[in-house]
């Protein structure tokens, strides 16, 4: 619960380790060729494990990959030494002569600028060099101490790709060979059925499949189209927002789609975020803009509605408000960055003193939804103000807001750990990141405080020493928007949404014709007890029903027949495959009332 600070990737001994194998795996592929024959170019690790890029006088293909594997092995299991020596320009030139692409990396090096990998630097570095066995690398390191230290069976090669000299086209084209390690091979295993996993649940492909979303390119890039069961997803997510919103004391409001660009423009937005907005529309002499954020309009509500007094404090405002946002056409992808989002936003106007308990119920808030969705991993980063001039200077404040906000996320035990200069610059925030069943983590919820807009745009309350004063506003989301969450939420669920979520619940499957009529009657039953009910009175046969059904991921079936109509009876068939046998539609309303109070 106390403050964390997260080890840096880069810091940490599976970077030394991927580090490592990238550089054997260099040796093992260079063996691969008569002397001389291979240019090597770099080889960092990278998020999921390494690659290098290689001039080879051949191309490889993955079936070449067992036999460098298996040197990679052999070169593991002789525990040889990484050694680091530091040298001059000319002894680097004579090391890699005849190795064109390290020669320009020494020149940079040499001259100052960039590192071996490229990549610029703001000082002259050194140069080194790190040897295991007979390769040699121009490199700064880290390593592990030895090749023994990369465990031989969570090592694996993962596929080819051409790359550009330093990524660009007018330079040669080489040979990336992408590979990852691990520290054990569960770990690998579990790493490679993640990658199978994600393709398969990739929210993109079954939004199709589960017929829930599509793009039109006459409609343009990043404006999804929801089916009816697509709108019915969002409804059911919206709604249970709204509720819970409800609950916790946030009141909604309506603020429009277009805002006249003159309120950006005091409200500060036109000067930092006039990229992010779609061009002007202009009438007479007056520019709208799209609205890509609620914080303006919400506070022009809260001036509009008059005098308020710190008695009123705190108003929270919540709006589910869809936004425009100028994403290039070429980056917005599936549901994850789209050009209309919609926001499940909240403002919460209240004093100074108000700040620890408004923010403790917004943490309260996000845990209970967080939960609902299955999200019980999850940890806060909490960005503080750091060195530089961007931040709000009235260190007063931020002290007080930065104390609020620790001391809220310590009483209500919720783990979190600091990022100093991560804040933006009104105040400090906190974001949620939340990990699915893949172990992916996902930044979703977040809560800001802001010290700034509401001064700019002029927002009062009469305080208790009957004083005008500035009230602090907090901004939060809770699932962020819900284009993105259903997208997060596809995958983490694989399609297969808890009941309560599910935009269809029950599909009716007479098994022949004569059984249609009770099988509407069923599903009229059902639905006078509001459960979303289909019949799939098709002329397909029942198994192809069952199969369409089980596709569609629907929780129940129930399959009626001659002996179900006689006894006026169903018998579910549930997702899980279970068959709890026939019974009476009474219990099985039951059935279904349990699962979705559990949440299942
Ligand atoms: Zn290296
Ligand atoms: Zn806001």
């Amino acid at each position: 619960m106390s403050d964390k600070k997260e080890i840096p990737y880069i810091e940490s001994e599976l970077y030394r380790i991927r580090h490592s194998a990238a550089h054997v795996m260099a040796q093992a592929v260079m063996e691969q060729f008569e002397p001389g024959e291979v240019k090597i170019a770099i080889g960092p690790p990278i998020e999921d494990g390494f690659y290098y890029d290689f001039q080879l006088p051949r191309q490889l293909t993955p079936e070449d990959f067992p036999v460098i594997e298996k040197r990679m092995r052999q070169i593991i299991a002789a525990k040889h030494k990484f050694e680091k020596r530091v040298v001059s320009a000319e002894e680097a030139q004579k090391e890699f002569n005849g190795q064109p692409f390290k020669l320009e990396l020494i020149e940079g090096l040499a001259a100052g600028g960039i590192d071996e990998n490229g990549e610029p630097l703001k000082e002259k570095p050194e140069i080194s060099f790190y040897t295991h066995d007979v390769f040699t690398d121009l490199c700064r390191g880290p390593h592990v101490e030895h090749t023994g230290q990369i465990n031989p069976s969570a090592i694996k090669l993962m596929s080819i790709a051409g790359a550009y000299w330093r990524g660009d086209e007018n330079n040669p084209q080489l040979t990336r060979i992408y590979g990852t390690a691990f520290k054990s091979p569960k770990e690998l295993e579990e790493y490679l059925w993640r990658l199978e996993e994600a393709k398969k649940r990739d929210h993109r492909k079954l939004g199709k499949e589960l017929g829930l979303f599509y793009f039109s390119d006459d409609i343009g890039p990043g404006i999804p189209l929801f089916t009816p069961k697509g709108e019915m997803l969002r409804h059911l997510m919206e709604d249970y927002v709204r509720e819970t919103q409800t609950r916790y004391g946030y009141e909604h409001v309506w603020t429009g789609h277009l805002v006249k660009e003159d309120l950006y423009k005091k409200s500060g937005h036109y000067d930092n975020y006039a990229d992010v907005m779609f061009p002007p529309m202009v009438d007479e002499n007056v520019s709208f803009r799209l609205k890509p954020m609620n914080c303006p309009s919400h506070m022009t509500l809260y001036k509009e509605m008059g005098r308020h007094s710190y008695r009123e404090l705190p108003l929270r405002f919540a709006e589910f408000a869809t936004l425009y946002r100028y994403e290039k056409s070429g980056e917005v992808s599936g549901l994850t960055r789209v050009r209309a989002l919609t926001q499940d936003d909240c403002h919460t106007f209240c004093t100074p003193d108000q700040i620890q308990q408004e923010f403790s119920l917004s943490l309260q808030l996000i845990r209970e939804v967080l939960e609902r969705y299955r999200f019980s991993d999850y940890k806060v980063r909490l960005s503080l103000r750091g060195e530089g001039g961007k931040y709000v200077n009235d260190p007063e404040k931020w002290d007080l807001a930065e104390a609020a906000l620790r001391a809220a996320l310590d009483a209500n035990r919720v783990e979190y750990f600091e990022a100093e200069g991560e804040a933006a610059f009104y105040g400090p925030k906190a974001d949620f990141i939340a990990r699915d069943v893949l172990g992916r983590e996902w930044q979703l919820s977040t809560i800001q405080v802001d010290f700034i807009q509401p001064a700019r745009l002029g927002l009062a309350y009469i305080g208790e020493d009957n004083q005008e004063h500035t009230p602090v506003v907090l901004h939060r989301a809770v699932t962020g928007t819900t284009e993105r969450f259903l997208g997060v939420i596809i995958e983490h669920f694989a399609g297969a949404f808890p009941v309560w979520l599910a935009p269809e619940q029950v599909m009716v499957i007479p098994i022949a014709d004569r059984h249609n009529e009770y099988a509407a009657q069923v599903a009229a039953q059902l639905r006078a007890e509001g459960l979303r009910v289909r019949v799939d009175d098709s002329s397909d046969r029942m198994n192809a029903k069952i199969r369409d059904a089980q596709k569609q991921k629907i929780p129940y079936m129930l399959v009626v027949g001659d002996a179900e109509q006689e006894a006026g009876q169903v018998a579910p068939r549930l997702r899980s495959g279970e068959n709890p046998g026939a019974m009476p539609v009474a219990e099985f309303l039951a059935l279904v009332r349990k699962d979705i109070a559990e949440g299942n």
